[in-house]
């Protein structure tokens, strides 16, 4: 099996792994890194199949654009399928809004969505030599890892979290002999998760009891959710805002994918949507306010900040990784942050709180160790080469640099 990296080797975001295998060609994601300006993996050759680990758009932002070429089909699940959809269409407003070249049509997300077929875990199917099986990977509800079975058995994660969140079950190793395996928190561990919720709820708790406002600005896919589910409990007067609403909803849709149906039923009913401009201004007046997007990049979270960044007694409750060049970063290096092209200084209190949603660094080590593989690939990580070093002399490391095409097993 020859493989090489379109994107996403030695960075997170604009995923594609080609592979070839028995004279098919098949593609693993195709994504796209949403930042400014937008950054795209190389053009694909042409692929019969791609398969699709979850939606969020560094692993599928560049499906329509295959689709129009190839006529690819896309193998995916069908709550990743949904919010796809929700995603692209979305990717296009923000090119739109941002001045930024479209790299494809509304009519090209409608069509490739035509070429989507849906499988669910535990399922197999015939592709290209390869009896294919898909596994749940405890990213978010609806990501999935694949196991491909030929003379090998090659697993590929996509993005992964091994342990349980309140939105989805941790993922479980597969035996393989080949694992192309995601690395975002190389070099990095997770504080204890159970430590940093209590912590998140006691922040909330003293914010509100100073009389101030517990903004969070979260990822509308899976983060959202995450936080709603963690704050079900309370009894706070609760606002969410932006396109998590209508994740929420899709997930609900589709409940085989939560861990739990009715908490999130449960949590989605102690929150009061925003809907309308004249909601907004009520929810300004509200306790918390979750709200996208999660970097602080754009969306309702910005009508937020712009009005309540000079209240001392309010707070700011990061709950995602902040990329490098991001406004959510500026704000934790420097205190600022840009709102509608102002550079302003924010007075209210800023803390960031981990509830990532992937594996760590030594999670990672033990997942690896579980599937003992005798090949592992890395990719999806800047850090990648720290944790090369910790698997050198138990597997055969590669590290692929992208365009380089290398064979594996
Ligand atoms: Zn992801
Ligand atoms: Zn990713």
């Amino acid at each position: 099996m020859k493989i090489k990296f379109l994107g996403g080797a030695d960075v997170v975001g604009r995923m594609g792994i080609f592979l070839r295998h028995r004279d098919a060609n098949l593609l693993l994601e195709y994504g796209m890194r949403p930042s400014k300006p937008p950054q795209y993996p190389m053009p694909s050759p042409p692929v019969d199949y791609a398969f699709l680990s979850h939606c969020h758009l560094d692993h599928s932002g560049m499906v329509p654009w295959l689709c129009k070429r190839y006529d690819t089909e896309i193998v995916a699940t069908s709550s990743t399928m949904a919010i796809t959809r929700v995603l692209l269409e979305d990717a296009l407003k923000v090119a739109d809004s941002e001045g930024y070249p479209r790299p494809f049509e509304n009519t090209d997300i409608k069509m490739a969505l035509r070429n989507f077929t849906t499988m669910e875990f535990g399922e197999t199917v015939d592709v290209a030599g390869f009896e294919v099986e898909m596994h749940s990977a405890g990213h978010i509800p609806g990501a999935a890892m694949y196991e491909l079975r030929g003379d090998d058995v090659t697993l590929f994660t996509g993005d992964i979290n091994t342990r349980n969140t309140q939105l989805v079950w941790g993922a479980h190793p597969v035996k393989c002999d080949n694992l192309i395996i995601e690395a975002t928190y190389a070099g990095r561990t997770h504080p204890n998760r159970t430590k940093t919720e209590k912590r998140f709820l006691e922040k909330i708790e003293e914010v509100v009891h100073r009389g101030g406002k517990a903004i969070i600005p979260c990822f509308a896919v899976g983060r959202t959710q995450e936080v709603m589910l963690i704050l079900k409990n309370e009894k706070y007067d609760m606002w969410v805002d932006g396109m998590g609403r209508t994740i929420t909803r899709l997930y609900l849709d589709q409940p085989e994918y939560l861990r739990s149906e009715k908490n999130l039923r449960i949590a989605k009913s102690r929150f009061k949507e925003v809907r309308t401009p004249a909601g907004r201004e009520r929810a300004k007046k509200g306790e918390v306010i979750v709200t996208t997007g999660g970097m602080l990049d754009g969306g309702p979270v910005m009508e937020y900040l712009k009005d309540l960044k000079d209240d001392r007694k309010s707070a700011i409750l990061l709950t995602g990784y902040q990329v490098e060049g991001s406004n959510g970063r500026q704000l934790i290096e420097t205190g600022m942050i840009d709102i509608y092209g102002v550079k302003e200084k924010i007075k209210c209190e800023v803390e960031a709180f981990d509830l990532s949603a992937h594996s760590d660094h030594n999670e990672l080590i033990a997942f690896i160790r579980a599937c003992s593989p005798r090949n592992v690939v890395l990719c999806h990580s800047e850090n990648r080469e720290i944790l090369a070093k910790e698997l050198e002399g138990e597997f055969n490391v590669y590290l692929p640099k992208p365009g380089e095409e290398f064979e594996l097993g």
